[in-house]
Order: structure tokens, then sequence, then C-alpha cells
């Protein structure tokens, strides 16, 4: 991508200091402790219990390891957040909405989120809870290298597919499906879900190519991470067979197609994965 001249995105709360937060491993003053108890004692909760709530809440990480906030990872993350902040603010309004920026949240090895806390190997995730899109960066080398997801842009398709579940919390489609039940299954919500954060992705994907930020190879790059990251291709690659039943992100070859046609409608609008009835 040709993210020389792009601004930098202000919603990107850096927490990769520290080597990240491991569960269970937040220190708790003995301050945090005593006011538990009186709490406990007030509430007639176990303090164990309440103890727990206050750790989850405690994100900070655990110990002091030197991360430059102006790496080239992060630099990057800034760029493509700020990219897909554009776009959305472009494109929600055909859809009826007015656009509001997520969070991203940098971490590494794991994080407390509303969503629970979560580890580094769940992957890039987007929590509806609190709005916040969650990315280890080291997890994006990681994909790159080992999936062969190869680019700038593949690791920017990615940020722009978490920024799509945003989309869809926005619009209502979480919560919708939240009530529905987001089966798995080759044609469950779950997949439906995902499908539609590759189409939105692929919006965003034409809204860059149509301000220049595309060099050559990009689309395809995107196009490789789409297909490295379909369901049929993971579980082939780590178990050897598939089971269309577990099914939670779409295969291959549909993760690509939605994309594409995300990035060749330039449309939303065109991202109906829950009417469409073919996926
Ligand atoms: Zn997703």
């Amino acid at each position: 991508m040709k993210l020389g001249d792009v601004r930098e995105s202000t919603n990107v709360q850096d927490r990769r200091g520290g080597g990240g937060a491991k569960r269970g491993a937040v220190a708790v003053s003995g301050v945090t402790i005593v006011i538990v108890l009186i709490a406990a004692l007030i509430t007639g909760k176990n303090p164990l219990t309440l103890l727990g709530e206050v750790q989850k809440q405690d994100g900070a990480p655990s110990s002091a390891a030197p991360v430059d906030p102006n790496d080239p990872g992060a630099v990057f993350t800034r760029k493509v957040l700020a990219t897909t902040e554009d776009a959305w603010k472009e494109m929600l309004p055909k859809l009826g909405k007015t656009y509001e920026e997520p969070t991203l949240v940098l971490f590494r090895d794991g994080v407390p989120s509303a969503c629970g806390f979560q580890e580094s190997a769940v992957g890039p995730f987007y929590c509806p809870g609190d709005r916040h899109a969650y990315v280890d960066l080291d997890f994006l080398a990681d994909l790159q290298k080992k999936l062969g997801a190869e680019g700038d842009f593949a690791a920017a398709y990615v940020i722009a597919h978490e920024v799509g579940h945003h989309v869809q919390t926005l619009l209502g489609t979480s919560a919708r499906v939240r009530d529905e039940g987001k089966d798995k299954g080759p044609t469950g919500n779950a997949v439906r879900m995902e499908l539609q954060a590759d189409c939105y992705a692929g919006a965003w994907g034409a809204y860059v190519k149509k301000k220049g930020l595309l060099e050559v190879g990009d689309v395809e790059q995107a196009l490789g991470a789409a297909a490295a990251i379909g369901d049929d291709t993971l579980q082939r690659r780590a178990r050897g067979r598939v089971s269309p039943e577990t099914f939670s992100h779409g295969t291959s070859e549909q993760r690509v197609r939605w994309f594409k046609r995300g990035m060749e409608s330039g449309d939303p609008s065109a991202c109906d994965t829950f009417g469409a009835s073919s996926l």
C-alpha cells in the first residue's frame, strides 16, 4: 500500500508494553484487597468473586519490556485504521447511519476485554460489548509467515475485516444475530456474519483503491489472505480433514468471493449475506 501521506488515526490504544497481560497474573495491591473485603461485607458477595471482577477490569501490563509506540507495525495500523474511518464516514450514511469510530487496541499475548480474557492465539477480534477491535501485531506477522498471506495489504485486510464487524454492530446486525443465535455450519449465521465482514473489507478496498493507495499486487495479497484463512483450508491444515458442520468463517472460495463482491461494487449494500440464497 502507498500509505506515506496518509494521516494516523488517534483511535489506536497501544497496550503492548510489558509483554502483555497474562491471565490471572494482574497484580492486585493490598489496598485493593481491603476495599474488596469491605465491599464484600456490604454487598454480601463472595470476596473472591469481587476480586476476580476487579482483576478483570485491570488490564495493566504486568512487567516492563520496551515497546516502541512508533514502530512500523504501530504506524501502519494507525494509518490503515484512518483509511477505514474515512471510508466508512463516506459509505455508512448510504446505509442510513452515521459512522462512529471504533478503538483499536494493540496487545501482546493476551488481553482483557468486554468479551472476556482473550489469548493472542484466537487471532485479531472485535468485541461488540466495548466496540474495540483487538490486534496482536505479532500474530499478523506470524499469519503472513505461516499462511503465506504476504504483504501489507493482507494485514490491512484483516484490520478492515475487524472494522467490518464494528459496522455490523452500528447497523444492529450483531445484536440481531446474537438474538437469533449465532449457529455454526456452512449456511449458519456465524458464517454469514464473517462473509459480510469480508465483503465490508472489500468495500473499504474499493475506497482505498479510489484514493490511489494501492500498489500492483495488493488486491492479490488480500485475496491470498482471504483464501489462506478459510475454514476448509485451516481445518485441512490443522487436522487433515474438513468438517463443514463446524464452519464459522466460510470456505476459502467464499471468503475470496465476498471480498471481491465488496471490492468490485464499492457498495456495502451489496454485502447482504443474510438475504443471499447461496453463499
Ligand atoms: Zn471476523
